[in-house]
């Protein structure tokens, strides 16, 4: 562990409010860990109820101006920080993963050029973006307006931290919100150096602030403001309905992208070789905690166990280790108490009588990452759609497989579950898959695939995974206000 006194000489962030890097109010902060070793790498604002009330202060001065900056120069803005983005990448990528845990290659194939192309997607699409126009024989003609909301809260979790943080931001500015957020105290290092290019490229003060600190104070102080009147959210059902409860006495504009417990269904007729890739990638991408990772595996009965045998085999295999390696498939997660909740888990499955196929502990890496949060990847077999691990979301590299009979039985059970975010299905008849996609209660299907991902699509859950949709022009609706002005023709 790292001494008291040399916390004082730590890296600290500063919070980003009214165009300027400023200390917390009360001068207090929360120790950032770095999952590969489990130390203190750096020291992150304890905000408190006064940094953020002087962030919204200062994004509702900013707002009155920005509203009536021309699309055009606020994509400018969007577009010069997307490119220093591309011109940092490597630093953006070493920090990403050293705050998350994830693998560097992983930050570098997904986190980071994802960051960048979210800003220069929605400054391109808001110049897309077409208003309606509706005429009434010769009486009268409607058209529409969609003008911004105001002061935009977006708050992101940590497990894709800078590639969520722009999928909020970007369209709340682009669309001439002005804007406080809140990162996830877990991973605030990025969005902090995020804040370092908007000093750079001149965005105006006030048009972006953000505020880091513990969820429960920073985030709850923001959902609650009267001068917030639009709240994005991605993070966990729990949180998710707090913040419901919260806006819904104000009638505030929220979207709340929420939690999963997908199910992957590989039908015996499907290319199994294809499948398999699919499942692996599905299951253990960033250690499991991505939102749409299928941990739910229905396998049907006559291929059971033959991709079982290939499953164990295939993920037995991946390598686990230094984020900084490459070879290594998976990095450690995100914080000590999340490997230790995911381990819980694992025993808790074990208690209602799953059977660990592989896996299923803490791996512990000699040397400088001995301390590290380090999960092997695991597979649990014999455990019922309704127990405890198939029903709430683990968020770590556990899957569980479950046999079915047929196409009724695996609908039904695939639906057995209160989230409905994303599902997969591999099978070669493609009347089935079309079949299966109109009954599965997901927002997201994919056929032979997963994860693959057009930032034009109508992005969100169903039932407990979320409310709403964001991506493409649905980010762009949400982010506006609309209003319809009707002229008599006389
Ligand atoms: P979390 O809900 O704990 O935290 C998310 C964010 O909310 C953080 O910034 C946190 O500080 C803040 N927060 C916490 N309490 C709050 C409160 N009372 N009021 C306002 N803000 C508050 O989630 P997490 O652990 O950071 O992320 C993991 C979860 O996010 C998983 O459940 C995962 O499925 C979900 N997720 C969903 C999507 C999606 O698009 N549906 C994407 C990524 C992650």
């Amino acid at each position: 562990m790292v001494e008291e006194p040399l916390l004082y000489k730590m890296k600290k962030i500063k919070n980003y409010i009214d165009g300027k890097l400023v200390s917390p109010f009360e001068n207090s902060y929360i120790k950032n860990y770095e999952p590969r070793t489990g130390k203190v790498y750096s020291l992150i604002p304890e905000s408190k109820n006064k940094d953020v009330e002087n962030a919204i202060k200062a994004a509702k001065k900013a707002f009155v101006k920005w509203k009536n900056t021309t699309k055009e120069k606020r994509a400018e803005f969007l577009i010069a920080i997307a490119n220093e983005i591309e011109k940092q990448k490597e630093k953006f990528i070493k920090a990403e993963s050293r705050d998350n845990g994830k693998p560097e290659w992983l930050a570098a194939k997904v986190d980071i050029p994802r960051a960048s192309q979210n800003l220069k997607f929605f400054a391109s699409a808001i110049l897309n973006y077409e208003s309606k126009f509706h005429e009434m024989d010769n009486s009268a003609i409607n058209y529409t307006l969609k003008q911004p909301v105001g002061v935009a809260g977006c708050i992101s979790p940590w497990n894709l931290p800078l590639y969520l943080f722009t999928w909020k931001i970007a369209p709340a500015l682009i669309t001439g919100n002005t804007v406080v957020a809140k990162p996830s105290e877990i991973t605030p290092m990025t969005a902090y150096m995020f804040s370092e290019l908007c000093i750079k490229v001149g965005l105006p003060k006030g048009v972006l602030n953000i505020v880091h600190g513990y969820g429960e104070v920073v985030g709850e102080y923001l959902t609650k403001h009267v001068d917030v009147p639009i709240i994005s959210f991605t993070g966990g059902t729990e949180t998710g309905k707090k913040i419901a409860n919260n806006t819904s006495k104000m009638f505030k504009k929220v979207s709340l992208e929420l939690g999963g417990k997908n199910p992957n269904i590989i039908f015996d007729d499907c290319d199994l070789n294809l499948a398999l890739d699919y499942t692996i990638k599905a299951s253990f991408t960033n250690q499991g905690q991505i939102c749409l990772c299928g941990s739910r595996i229905f396998i049907q009965k006559k291929i059971y166990n033959q991709f079982k045998k290939n499953l164990i085999k295939k993920t037995s295999a991946l390598k686990v280790g230094d984020p900084k390696n490459k070879k290594n498939f998976l990095g450690a997660v995100v914080s000590k108490d999340h490997m230790n909740k995911i381990l819980e888990k694992i025993n808790l499955a074990k208690k209602e009588g799953g059977k660990i196929l592989t896996g299923g502990k803490r791996k512990i890496i000699k040397g400088e990452l001995k301390e590290g949060y380090y999960i092997e990847p695991t597979i649990i077999e014999n455990l019922k759609n309704d127990s405890f691990i198939n029903q709430e979301e683990v968020f770590g590299p556990v899957v569980c497989i479950i046999p079915f009979e047929n196409e009724k039985d695996v609908i039904k059970l695939a639906n057995d579950t209160k989230y409905g975010l994303s599902s997969s299905i591999f099978t070669k008849d493609i009347d089935k898959a079309h079949r299966v996609s109109r009954e599965i209660n997901s927002g997201i299907v994919w056929i032979n695939s997963w994860m693959i991902r057009d930032l034009r699509i109508p992005f969100g859950g169903m039932k407990q995974s979320g409310v709403g949709r964001e991506g493409g022009f649905k980010s762009l609706d949400f982010f506006t206000e609309t209003k319809n002005v009707c002229i008599k023709i006389n």
